[in-house]
C-alpha cells in the first residue's frame, strides 16, 4: 500500500480533486473539511503526510499545525493563498515541511510530496539508527549486547549469561578483529588481582562457544593458536 495521506481543504471539490489525483498516484487517502475534524483525524490515525489549508473554518490551519506538532511529528504542507506571505512564514516556523500557492499544479504538489515523504523516511531511518547506536550498545551482526541492561540477544533471541561471561563478551566485541592474550582477557574478566591459571579463560570460552557458537550455528569467536581469541568484524554473513 502507499503513503497514507489526509487531505484537509473545506473546498470540497478541490479536496476531491486532489484525493483523485493521489489515488491515482497509489496513495491511500482520507479527507477533512474543517480544521476541528482535520486535528481530531490528525491526531488519531497515523497518516503518511498531511495536507493542510490554512483559510479554514472552525480552527484555521495554522492552529491545526501548532497543536497537531504537540502530539505528532507527522509531516504537513500547507496549502495557501497567493498573496499570504505572512502564513507562509508562520507555518514554517510552526513546523510545516512545506507549503505550496493556490491554485497549483497537481504535477507540482505531486512532486512536493514525493519529496517531503522522502525527507520524513530518511529522518525517521536516522532516528532509529541513532537509537540502535546508544552508548553501551556492542554489535556483531545480529548479535547485541547491552551493557546498560545487562542484555545479551541474538535477534530476537535472549542469551543468558553469568557476569563472567557477560564480561568476557563484552571485552571481545569491544576489541573486533584484535587478538586478544588469556592475561588480556582474564584480567578483564576477573580482575587484575585475579590468582589462579589463564586456562580459565579457556572455560569461559567454551560457555560462550556453547551459548552462542553452537546454539545459532555460527562460528564467532575464533582461536588463534599460542596467542588467544578474537571475534572478526561481522561481514553479512557468518564468517
Ligand atoms: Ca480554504
Amino acid at each position: 500500500m502507499g503513503a497514507k495521506i489526509l487531505i484537509v481543504e473545506d473546498e470540497e471539490k478541490l479536496a476531491r480533486f486532489v484525493e483523485l489525483e493521489l489515488k491515482h498516484e497509489g496513495y491511500e487517502t482520507d479527507k477533512a473539511f474543517d480544521g476541528r475534524a482535520g486535528l481530531d483525524k490528525a491526531t488519531e490515525n497515523d497518516y503518511d503526510l498531511i495536507l493542510l489549508d490554512i483559510m479554514l473554518p472552525g480552527l484555521n490551519g495554522l492552529e491545526v499545525l501548532r497543536r497537531l506538532q504537540k502530539e505528532k511529528s507527522t509531516p504537513v504542507i500547507l496549502l495557501t493563498a497567493r498573496d499570504a506571505v505572512m502564513d507562509k512564514v508562520a507555518g514554517l516556523d510552526a513546523g510545516a515541511v512545506d507549503y505550496i500557492t493556490k491554485p497549483f499544479a497537481i504535477e507540482e504538489l505531486l512532486a512536493r510530496i514525493r519529496v517531503a515523504l522522502k525527507l520524513h523516511l530518511a529522518e525517521t531511518a536516522g532516528h532509529q539508527h541513532d537509537q540502535e547506536q546508544t552508548e553501551g550498545v556492542l554489535t556483531w551482526g545480529p548479535l547485541r549486547l547491552d551493557e546498560p541492561r545487562h542484555r545479551v540477544t541474538y535477534g530476537t533471541h535472549e542469551i543468558t549469561l553469568t557476569n563472567r561471561e557477560f564480561l568476557m563478551l563484552k571485552t571481545l566485541l569491544s576489541n573486533q578483529d584484535i587478538v586478544l592474550s588469556r592475561e588480556t582477557l582474564l584480567n578483564a574478566v576477573c580482575g587484575y588481582d585475579y590468582v589462579g591459571e589463564t586456562n580459565v579463560i579457556d572455560v569461559y570460552i567454551r560457555f560462550l562457544r556453547g551459548k552462542i557458537d553452537d546454539a545459532f550455528s555460527i562460528k564467532m569467536i575464533h582461536t588463534v593458536r599460542g596467542v588467544g581469541y578474537v571475534i572478526k568484524t561481522w561481514e553479512g554473513d557468518n564468517p
